[in-house]
C-alpha cells in the first residue's frame, strides 16, 4: 500500500470517528434540550394523535393553528356548582341506602316472620345483626326487647311483627340524639367545624360537601387546610372550595397544622364569614405525636373562636377497625358528631348503631357515594325504613 493511500485511509477514518463523536454530541445536546417530562408527555400524546407532525423538521414547522381570537370579555373564571335540590337528593340517597342495606332488613324480616320463633331462630337473628356490625351488646339488648314484645304481643301477624321490629330498631338507633350540625357561632364569631379522621376515610370530600350545602343556604364559608403533611390534600380542598365558592387558607407544606387552623379562623372572624371548616391530617392515627397535634389544633383554634363541632369521619366499610379509630380519636378531641362515609359500599349498616354506642355521640351525616351531592343528614327513621325496604 502506498503512503498516499495510507494517508487517505487515515483521513477517512478520522472523519468517520469525528463524525460519530459529533453525532453523539448533537444527540446529547438534543437530550438536554428536551422539554420537562410533562411537556414531553404532551408531545408524545401529540405524536400519537398527529403522527404526521413527527415527520417534519422542527425548523420547518409553521404554526398551523390560527391566531387565537380576542378572548370573550369578562368570562367568569370559575363556574360555581349548584347542589341538587334537597328533596330529590334525599330521595335518591334513600334509595341508594335501601339498595345497600336491603339484604340485612330482608334477612331480619324473613326470620321474624317465621311461624315459630324458637331459640334457633333467635340465634339466627342475633347472628344476622352481629354480622351487620351492630355489635354484640346492642344486638343482645335488641333481641331481648324483641323477644319480650313479640311474646307478649304475639307474632301471628307478620305486619305487626314487622312494626315491632321497626320500632325497636329505631329505638336502638336512638332518635332522641341531637343531630344538628353545629355550624353557627355565637356572639358574632364564625361557627368552627373541625373535621378529623384517618386519611382515606373521606374527610376532605366531607368538608367539600358540607361547604357546598352551607353555601347553597347562602352561608359564607371559609376552609382551612390544616393537613399540611400532604400538599395534594390542600390542593384537593382548594379545588372543592373553588367549586363551591369558598376560599381556602393554606400553610406551607410541612408547616404547623395548628397555625393554619388558627389563621383560618382568624381570617374567618375578620371577614365575618358564617362558618370555618378545618380539614386536618389523619395519618398514623396510632402515633401519639400526631394525635397530640390534633388536640393542639383544637386548643390553638379556640384562642380565636370556640369549636362548634368536631366531626369524626369513619369509613363504614372498615367495621371493627373503624370503631377502634373512633375510640382513639375521641380520646384526644371531644368528638361531637360522626360522619359515616361509604355506606353505599357495605351492607353492614349496623356500624351506625355500634359507633354511636361506642362514643355516645350521634351519627350526623352519612356518605352514600363519591358524588358532590352524595352526603345526607342521618335520620334514624329513614335509615330503618331503608333497612326494611319501606
Ligand atoms: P381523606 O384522605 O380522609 O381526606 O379522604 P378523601 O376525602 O380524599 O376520600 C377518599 C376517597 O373516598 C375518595 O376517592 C372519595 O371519593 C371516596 N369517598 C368519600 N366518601 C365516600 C362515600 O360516601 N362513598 C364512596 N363510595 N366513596 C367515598
Amino acid at each position: 500500500m502506498s503512503d498516499t493511500l495510507i494517508l487517505v485511509l487515515a483521513i477517512a477514518a478520522a472523519v468517520v470517528v469525528l463524525g460519530g463523536g459529533l453525532a453523539l454530541l448533537v444527540s446529547r445536546r438534543s437530550d438536554r434540550a428536551l422539554p420537562p417530562p410533562a411537556e414531553a408527555d404532551e408531545l408524545t400524546r401529540d405524536a400519537i394523535t398527529h403522527p404526521e407532525q413527527d415527520q417534519r423538521e422542527p425548523e420547518t414547522v409553521e404554526p398551523v393553528l390560527p391566531e387565537p381570537e380576542e378572548p370573550e370579555p369578562a368570562a367568569p373564571t370559575t363556574t360555581l356548582d349548584r347542589p341538587e335540590p334537597a328533596a330529590g337528593r334525599l330521595q335518591r340517597l334513600r334509595e341508594r341506602l335501601s339498595r345497600s342495606q336491603g339484604t340485612l332488613g330482608r334477612g331480619l324480616m324473613a326470620l321474624i316472620g317465621r311461624d315459630r320463633l324458637d331459640d334457633d331462630t333467635w340465634e339466627e337473628i342475633e347472628d344476622t345483626l352481629i354480622g351487620a356490625d351492630v355489635g354484640v351488646a346492642a344486638t343482645q339488648e335488641l333481641v331481648e326487647r324483641l323477644r319480650t314484645r313479640l311474646r307478649v304481643e304475639g307474632v301471628e301477624d307478620p305486619v305487626r311483627a314487622r312494626a315491632v321490629l321497626r320500632e325497636e330498631l329505631v329505638a336502638t338507633v336512638d332518635p332522641s340524639m341531637d343531630r344538628e350540625l353545629g355550624s353557627t357561632g355565637a356572639d358574632g364569631v364564625p361557627g368552627v367545624v373541625l373535621v378529623v379522621g384517618v386519611n382515606g376515610t373521606g374527610k376532605t370530600t366531607t368538608v367539600g360537601r358540607i361547604a357546598r350545602v352551607l353555601v347553597s343556604e347562602d352561608r359564607r364559608v371559609l376552609l382551612g387546610a390544616a393537613d399540611t403533611f400532604r400538599a395534594a390534600a390542600a390542593d384537593q380542598l382548594q379545588t372543592w372550595g373553588e367549586r363551591v365558592g369558598a376560599d381556602t387558607v393554606r400553610g406551607p407544606e410541612g408547616g404547623d397544622p395548628a397555625s393554619v387552623g388558627f389563621e383560618a379562623v382568624k381570617r374567618g372572624r375578620e371577614e365575618g364569614v358564617d362558618t370555618v371548616i378545618v380539614d386536618t391530617a389523619g395519618r398514623l392515627h396510632t402515633k401519639s405525636g400526631l394525635m397530640d397535634e390534633l388536640g393542639k389544633v383544637k386548643r390553638v383554634v379556640e384562642k380565636q373562636a370556640p369549636v362548634t363541632e368536631v366531626l369524626l369521619v369513619i369509613d363504614a366499610t372498615t367495621g371493627q377497625n373503624g370503631l377502634t379509630q373512633a375510640r382513639v380519636f375521641s380520646e384526644v378531641v371531644d368528638v361531637t358528631g360522626i360522619v359515616l362515609t361509604k355506606l353505599d359500599g357495605t351492607a353492614k349498616g349496623g356500624i351506625v348503631i355500634a359507633v354511636q354506642r361506642e362514643l355516645g355521640v350521634p351519627v350526623k351525616l352519612v356518605g352514600l357515594g363519591e358524588g358532590a351531592d352524595d352526603l345526607a343528614p342521618f335520620v334514624p327513621e329513614d335509615f330503618v325504613d331503608a333497612l326494611l325496604g319501606e
